[in-house]
């Protein structure tokens, strides 16, 4: 709770000051950064035996959307990072190299970034074409990675690839690879419509390390164990923080008006309240999987219940379904704001809000998305209430 009070008090005031610059300027909000890590925001996820704050899924996703709703950018980019330091802490801590690694990473406050996706696999996540390959102590490995969220000004890259060069597409593990490691060699642009200040464009990545940087354990199982779902309601979070931030602004104008005729209910508050209940609808949505989520972690099967269908369909259907209703809830917000919204330089302009939800159903297709939980459906014989 004391990062969340400081990214609210704190961060979200810098972040909301630099926001429009770091959206045109396609540049890293470093200067949110810097305060997120003065509240020692990027060790949230890391274990309190090993320095960090030990924050559950529904702590992460609010501080990620506290965060977006000033700074979209920004709370995408600490989501990410949360993402990659859960799959450490969750499958690394048998490992005597990733238990100290978490403990360095609380205490410089390093940030992460994701490689999973690759050239030629076409937005699969759970395919590589590159593979890890062990020279004795020593790993190699290289990846031609479509986007690399703020990879030039990571500290430290969390890659997929195959086990070995004779490994199956999909038998995949996680690499860690530190700054010194690797080589980033960039090969496509990051100009975007929104979501500029993730600046995400593509890499090669050389690399070379020791192997005990091999996260141990499979991806199969970190991603459906930890990778999917704190992407999806984390992500979800922070598209809801953005559709928030939009709404918050429509508000304003709202009561604005209603300043300047006291004593009257201007006629675009009940499209004011109607969007208000599609935003609760949205936020009901991700705490209650994130509520349910550390629930679960409680119990003795919790690995292995989230290797099972109905998880996989429960995160699948809170991904499509917010990463559609903020772009609907962000266009609400522009009727109501009206022409002082379109326009880019007034006090509740929600053009950065509209570009930067664009995203939500791209960022993993939902088509791909649909078409994984369809092939789900037709095996999965649970009783619905479970999804
Ligand atoms: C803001 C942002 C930040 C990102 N940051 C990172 C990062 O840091 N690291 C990283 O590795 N990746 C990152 N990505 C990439 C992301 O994870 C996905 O890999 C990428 O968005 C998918 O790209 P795609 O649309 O080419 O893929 P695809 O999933 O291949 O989709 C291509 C097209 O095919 C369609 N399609 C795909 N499957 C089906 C299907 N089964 N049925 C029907 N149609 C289908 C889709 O609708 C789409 O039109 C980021 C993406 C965004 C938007």
């Amino acid at each position: 709770m004391e990062i969340l009070e400081a990214i609210r008090t704190v961060v979200a005031g810098i972040a909301a000051q630099h926001a429009a610059d770091v959206d045109e300027a396609a540049r890293f909000p470093h200067e949110t950064f810097a305060a997120l890590k003065a509240a020692r925001a990027l060790s949230a996820a890391v274990p309190r035996d090993l320095g960090g704050q030990g924050c559950g899924m529904r702590e992460l996703a609010a501080q990620c959307s506290a965060l977006a709703q000033v700074c979209s950018a920004s709370g995408m980019i600490l989501a990410m990072h949360h993402i990659q330091v859960a799959c450490m802490a969750r499958h690394g801590l048998e490992s005597a190299f990733f238990r100290d690694y978490l403990q360095r990473l609380a205490q410089d406050q390093l940030l992460i970034a994701s490689v999973t996706s690759e050239v030629g696999t076409f937005g699969d996540t759970r395919s590589s074409i590159c593979a890890v390959e062990r020279k004795g102590a020593r790993f190699e490995l290289n990846k031609d990675a479509t986007t690399i969220s703020y990879g030039a000004s990571a500290d430290a890259l969390l890659v997929t690839c195959r086990r070995a060069a004779d490994s199956a597409a999909s038998d995949q593990v996680l690499v860690l690879l530190q700054k010194g490691d690797y080589t980033l060699e960039q090969t496509t642009n990051w100009n975007t419509l929104g979501m500029r200040g993730t600046c995400s464009p593509g890499f090669n990545v050389r690399s070379s390390g020791p192997v005990e940087q091999i996260l141990p354990g499979s991806y199969a199982d970190s991603s459906a164990q930890t990778m999917v779902p704190y992407s999806h309601i984390l992500w979800a979070s922070l598209w809801q923080g953005i559709a928030g931030g939009a709404v918050a602004r429509a508000a304003s104008q709202v009561r604005s008006e209603a300043r300047k005729k006291p004593g009257t209910v201007p006629p675009s508050a009940a499209n004011l309240a109607k969007v208000m209940a599609q935003l609760q609808a949205v936020r009901h949505n991700w705490q209650a999987v994130a509520e349910e989520f550390d629930a679960l972690q409680v119990s003795e099967n919790a690995m292995q219940e989230l290797l099972g269908l109905g998880w996989a369909l429960k995160l699948n259907n809170l991904k499509m379904s917010v990463s559609d209703s903020v772009v609907q809830i962000v266009h609400q917000a522009l009727q109501i704001t009206g022409i002082l919204g379109y326009k880019n330089d007034s006090p509740v302009s929600v053009g950065r809000h509209y570009r930067d939800v664009l995203s939500a159903s791209l960022m993993v297709s939902n088509e791909r998305i649909a078409a994984k939980s369809a092939a789900m459906l037709m095996v999965f014989k649970a009783d619905q209430a479970a999804v």
